[in-house]
């Protein structure tokens, strides 16, 4: 049987921490349950999910459904689309049957590319390397979680780009339906040897494709951006994240339009030490003053009042009622208290 390889190619940068993670973990989850009842995918396809975030990694390796165990999402700092497409080749050319006199090799394979960020590193040497080696011979969907990506990097990619409207959970649900629903028909029409490659139709409100030769984002829409400020716990020693939400305030210069920025707390969340794997180890120098964050949570490694307290290194840990607290990253011993005025703290690259 000729398999159809699908790849999963998934940005799971900071900025995908929390819901949208558990999104597109649950959102996988059911789309193998879906492909596992299909008579037509059970035979021919074959399923494998990467990730990238500063680094890339493969974290299900090209298998058949019947064997698909849904796995659990890392995070990591940092969005290198270069190092995420050079795993992406490197993958399909160590997996990737070829057709021979002597054998009959896979149908093209397809590769969803879910990112939601601006790529943090150049990727215009991979972008050059994927249009000499690979665009032709595989099938590439490119969506954009939210407005906030590179759209000009993924039309250079593939003439399919999508925009997912990832607002709420219905929208998730509604969205790996329609993967699923691709990948079915897409498993039909090699079975009926036809192109192997069709996406099911578009509901507007869910996904919608961009046209790339009107640019146009509309001017109402506000950006989904987001702070992510990294930590460790003091006790545990485990690293943590804080993600803060963009909300844009009336001045009191309203009359004259303007508005000011800050970022609202939207929750901490514990991360493995595969965070500093899948992370970026180029030192960056991102600040944001403190005076723009709104909320401080509690440490969600061990329960710490404070989760946001600044050591004289630059690195954030959290803080509890004893006297003298140690930093985790550089063992500094040191007294806080609540400081006055605002400060500059270094934020990920998201
Ligand atoms: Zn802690
Ligand atoms: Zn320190």
């Amino acid at each position: 049987m000729r398999r159809l390889p699908i790849y999963f190619l998934i940005d799971i940068s900071e900025s995908m921490i929390g819901e949208p993670i558990q999104n597109v973990e649950e959102g996988l989850a059911n789309i193998i349950k879906a492909l596992k009842a299909d008579p037509y995918a059970i035979e021919t396809v074959w399923v494998s999910i990467l990730v990238f975030a500063g680094q890339a990694k493969t974290i299900v390796p090209l298998q058949e459904i019947a064997d698909f165990y849904p796995p659990r999402f890392p995070i990591g700092g940092g969005t290198s689309l270069s190092k995420g497409l050079g795993h992406l080749m490197y993958e399909l050319r160590s997996n990737i049957i070829k057709t021979t006199h002597e054998q009959k090799g896979d149908w093209k394979p397809i590769i969803f590319l879910l990112t939601d960020g601006v790529p943090t590193d150049d990727s215009r040497t991979a972008i050059q390397e994927w249009k000499q080696n690979w665009q032709k011979s595989t099938n590439l969907v490119a969506i954009s979680f939210g407005q906030e990506t590179d759209l000009s990097l993924l039309t250079e990619l593939t003439e399919n780009v999508l925009m997912f409207n990832n607002s709420d959970t219905a929208q998730y649900t509604a969205f790996f339906k329609w993967v699923t629903d691709s990948i079915k028909t897409s498993s039909v029409s090699v079975d009926n040897s036809a192109s192997g490659f069709e996406l099911a139709k578009l509901d507007d409100k869910v996904i919608s494709k961009i046209d790339l030769n009107k640019k146009t984002i509309p001017q109402e829409y506000i950006d989904p951006n987001y702070v992510v400020l990294a930590a460790k716990c003091q006790n545990t020693k485990r690293p943590y994240l804080m993600k803060y939400k963009k909300v844009l305030n009336d001045s009191p210069f309203s009359d004259l339009g303007l508005q000011t920025v800050a970022y609202r707390l939207n929750g901490a969340f514990q991360v493995d030490n595969s965070y500093y794997e899948l992370s970026d180890q180029s030192v960056n120098s991102f600040k944001i003053n403190s005076e723009e964050l709104i909320g401080a949570p509690t440490c969600p490694s061990c329960g710490n009042q404070y989760g946001l307290a600044i050591c004289s290194c630059g690195k954030i840990h959290c803080i509890g009622e004893e006297e003298y607290s140690t930093c985790p990253w550089c063992d500094t011993k040191a007294q806080y208290g609540t400081g006055g005025g605002g400060f500059d703290i270094n934020r990920t690259q998201g």
